[in-house]
């Protein structure tokens, strides 16, 4: 899995992240949950290496990541607003990292079909990501990083640009798609039935710390601080 020692992220004087400790066990979808400016973002930087920390360790699989480069830690990513190349059809942009790697032709062909089907976008291969929609899109994004088999995936409000129904099938989509793939999964969002619905277990930020870490219902049920109390509140 992930495990985040006491790591520290500053900006100048202003702490980001601050002295946060959490582990992600092998398997598990983890939401990190918390208003704007929490350091949610700052935390999936530090953990996919497009950040260094200013102390403390990340170690991934078992291995000491912190000073190791993104290509090093075989990592997936999707973020918010994430491009597909407007050039390449979806088979071609799911193909890409495949391709990259030099694999054989018939062995990407056989992965990309596979991913198609997995994404259920089985009929849309030969379509350019202007003929997609928005949420059509962020799947192939998704397929993108499954492609080369990332030991983690990390997500940084990949539903957040979508409208409300769109975000809401997406959701239920995710959590099956995680139930069959079961990749190790940051999941970032400000959106708190999002995190209820398709986290096996939510961290709640704040301030640049976590304030709890817990399973949905036991965040729910059983807030451990007044911010958590009031950040979960009634579903609204
Ligand atoms: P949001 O929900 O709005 O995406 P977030 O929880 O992801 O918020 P971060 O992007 O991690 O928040 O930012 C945490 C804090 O660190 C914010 O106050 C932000 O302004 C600051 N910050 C982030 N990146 C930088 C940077 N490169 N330089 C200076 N300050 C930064
Ligand atoms: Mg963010």
């Amino acid at each position: 899995g992930i495990v985040v020692e006491n790591v520290s992220k500053r900006f100048g004087n202003f702490a980001a992240v601050d002295s946060v400790s959490l582990t992600v066990k092998t398997g598990c979808l983890m939401a990190l949950l918390g208003p704007s400016g929490s350091g949610k973002s700052t935390l999936l930087r530090l953990i996919s290496g497009l950040e260094t920390p200013d102390s403390g360790k990340i170690w991934l699989i078992g291995q000491d990541a912190t000073y190791q480069s993104v290509q090093e830690r075989n990592i997936g990513f999707v973020f918010q607003h994430y491009a597909l190349f407007k050039h390449l059809t979806v088979r071609q942009n799911i193909a890409f990292g495949l391709e990259i790697r030099k694999l054989p032709k018939a062995k990407v062909k056989r992965r990309v079909e596979q991913l198609l089907n997995l994404i259920q976008l089985e009929g849309l291969g030969d379509r350019y990501p202007n003929q997609l929609s928005g949420g059509q899109r962020q799947r192939v994004a998704l397929a993108r990083a499954l492609a080369v088999e990332p030991q983690v995936l990390l997500l940084d409000e990949p539903f957040g640009a979508l409208d409300a129904k769109v975000r809401k099938d997406l959701r239920a989509w995710l959590r099956r798609l995680h139930d069959e793939v079961h990749v190790t999964t940051v999941f970032v969002t400000h959106d708190q039935e999002e995190a209820m619905e398709v986290a096996d277990e939510i961290a709640i930020f704040n301030q640049g710390h976590i304030e709890q870490v817990g399973s949905p219902s036991e965040i729910y049920d059983r807030p451990a601080t007044p911010f958590v109390m009031s950040f979960i509140g009634p579903v609204n």
